[in-house]
């Protein structure tokens, strides 16, 4: 026998991997390659599978956990051994705070070596280290076992809360061979990856039993309800009980943000009065301070949905825990509503209408503004006119007061449309998300950073215009973190520590890659700059020149930040 015929019946670890990862329907591989993993993507491409490569390990990170908050599936990344695994990491960790599911395949170096710690190339006891950083991690040492490694980091990435798992792919289990007969009889499909978790009928009843009883009802949606896709039953309980909702950000959408019964426009008066909150897939965590505390009615009763039962009491009692998957559970809410009709009080729904006029008006004055140099308010006012006209649009954001008035700002009307910072509040996400959002959904995305945030990941508009994906990137100007008129409190005269370039023109950047670029300086120039970029549905990049002196330090977050006790302490900014 000569050696082609006997190396046709022979397959390998990476063919076996695209195999095994299309049997399951992962089509899309996002990452950054080189030894060893080079081939996985190349023959994964040769296969079928759509490879979308990065610049930073981090961005394809981030762009896979987009996927996976958009379809509920696990989006898939791959990295090289121990630099380019590290840099996987932190958003392998973010998807997993996160609850996004998602699957990062690292390369990894000779065993023996690395155990003997001899100094190999790239070498790190990879499996070992990603632990604390996933929810599941496995390593594959042989070819047989590819299409079960790939199967159980699908199921735990997917099932229960969903999380970051991490597959260990040592570069010789992937040049080792196989005879093809034997290695398609490995390869299976996962039956049933994110099975129902059915909540017990008690657990509804007690719920309703609370809400029929309650004065002041609310509803909070969280990014779980979105990533359980579950806006018809949810859009169905608030129309049947007319109960006010308020939204976390990565929920917008999941109602029309243009509801009626939407509070977010009173937020604060909405936590302070209620007497019964029912939280849908959002924990009570420091985004909702806890549960407790000034920002809620000291007599707040709690109803909880989450799949996770250890969520359950995480800061505070849950008065009535409903423990079940939200499609599920919604779905007894709904049928139990027959035997237990609930209806929020007129009285509370009219107090929270009136509290919303006032607020209304109060921020219509700053949005509609003409004042220039802009602010952050019309500057979003004017992104909020054109996000208006276009509902299928994507929505990306992060920043600190970028992301915190943008949240308000700009209106959501159809579920999963907006990615942001999340639970860890992580800024240089953005462009990662962007990309993951355009690639998965085909659609529109406008990517709005601050300029900080943007710094960490801006290379990747060549991705963006490599792929020619219509993303329209704004990169909110104001010079600094925070803001740019900080002051160095020193002597050295170098900039503060908060202090980025005003006078960057961020639209140069992907004219170098042949995207079109554009510099705002008025709201009439971002609507309509905005609106001619989107409807080329090319990369594009809007450099929108905002005040030096608008935005808060850190935002709407600055109570986080220590007090220093004694000097020298910094100026207060000139604005
Ligand atoms: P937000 O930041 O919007 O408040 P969180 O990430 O804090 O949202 O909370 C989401 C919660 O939803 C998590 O506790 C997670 O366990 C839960 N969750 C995610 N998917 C589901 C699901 N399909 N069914 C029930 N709970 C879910
Ligand atoms: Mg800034």
């Amino acid at each position: 026998m000569d050696t082609a015929t006997t190396t046709t019946n022979l397959t390998d670890g990476m063919h076996i991997l695209a195999d095994a990862l299309l049997k399951n329907g992962i089509n899309k591989m996002y990452g950054v390659i080189g030894i060893p993993v080079t081939d996985v993507a190349r023959i994964g491409q040769g296969d079928g599978i759509r490879y979308i490569g990065f610049r930073h390990e981090a961005d394809a990170g981030n762009a896979a956990a987009a996927e996976g908050f958009l379809t509920g599936k696990p989006g898939l990344f791959v990295t090289v051994s121990a630099p380019g695994y590290l840099n996987g990491l932190a958003p392998l960790k973010a998807a997993t705070v996160n609850g996004f599911p998602c699957i990062m395949m690292s390369g990894s170096s000779t065993r023996n070596i690395v155990d003997m710690g001899e100094g190999d190339y790239e070498g790190l006891d990879q499996l070992n280290y990603a632990k604390p950083f996933c929810k599941a991690a496995y390593r594959i040492d042989r070819p047989e076992d590819i299409a079960l490694g790939v199967a159980r980091a699908i199921r735990a990435a997917s099932s229960g809360r969903p999380g970051g798992v991490y597959l260990d792919l040592p570069g010789e289990m992937l040049g080792a061979t196989m005879d093809q007969a034997a290695a398609d009889a490995t390869l299976f499909e996962v039956v049933d990856p994110k099975p129902a978790m059915i909540p017990a009928q008690a657990s509804i009843d007690r719920a309703l039993d609370l809400l029929a009883n309650a004065k002041q009802p609310l509803v909070y949606i969280g990014k779980g309800a979105a990533l359980a896709q579950a806006e018809d039953e949810v859009n169905a309980f608030i129309e049947q009980t007319g109960i006010p909702y308020l939204a976390m950000s990565m929920a917008k959408g999941l109602i029309p943000d243009d509801n009626p019964l939407n509070s977010g426009s009173c937020r604060g008066a909405t936590m302070r009065g209620a007497d019964v909150v029912l939280l849908i897939g959002a924990r009570l965590n420091w985004m909702l301070n806890f549960g407790i505390g000034k920002a809620w009615n000291p007599d707040v009763k709690f109803i909880q949905i989450d799949i996770d039962p250890t969520e359950i009491d995480n800061s505070r009692q849950i008065v009535a825990p409903i423990v079940g998957d939200i499609k599920s559970a919604m779905g007894l809410l709904l049928e139990g509503l027959k035997k237990i009709p609930v209806k929020a009080p007129q009285a509370w729904v009219d107090s929270l209408n009136e509290a919303k006029k006032v607020n209304v008006a109060k921020f219509a004055t700053r949005t509609e503004a003409d004042t220039v140099p802009m602010t952050h308010y019309n500057a979003l006012g004017a992104v909020k006119k054109v996000m208006d006209m276009n509902p299928d649009v994507y929505l990306v954001n992060e920043g600190a007061n970028t992301l915190d008035d943008c949240r308000d700002i700009v209106n959501i009307y159809k579920p999963r449309h907006r990615l942001d910072c999340g639970t860890w509040g992580v800024m240089g996400v953005g462009t990662g998300y962007a990309i993951g959002a355009a690639v998965t959904t085909g659609e529109s995305v406008v990517s709005i950073h601050g300029d900080s945030a943007f710094g960490f990941d801006g290379m990747e508009v060549e991705t963006a215009c490599r792929y020619n994906l219509p993303i329209v990137f704004m990169v909110f100007n104001n010079g600094g973190i925070y803001r740019g008129d900080f002051e160095n409190i020193g002597t050295d005269g170098d900039p503060s520590p908060l202090t980025l370039m005003a006078s960057a023109r961020y639209d140069k950047m992907i004219e170098a890659f042949g995207g079109v670029g554009y510099n705002a300086t008025t709201p009439a120039e971002v609507e309509q700059m905005l609106t001619e970029a989107l409807a080329a549905k090319k990369p594009a990049l809007i450099n929108v020149v905002i005040d030096i002196h608008t935005g808060k330090e850190s935002g709407h977050i600055g109570n986080l930040n220590p007090v220093p006790v004694k000097g020298p302490l910094a100026p207060k900014p000139t604005a």
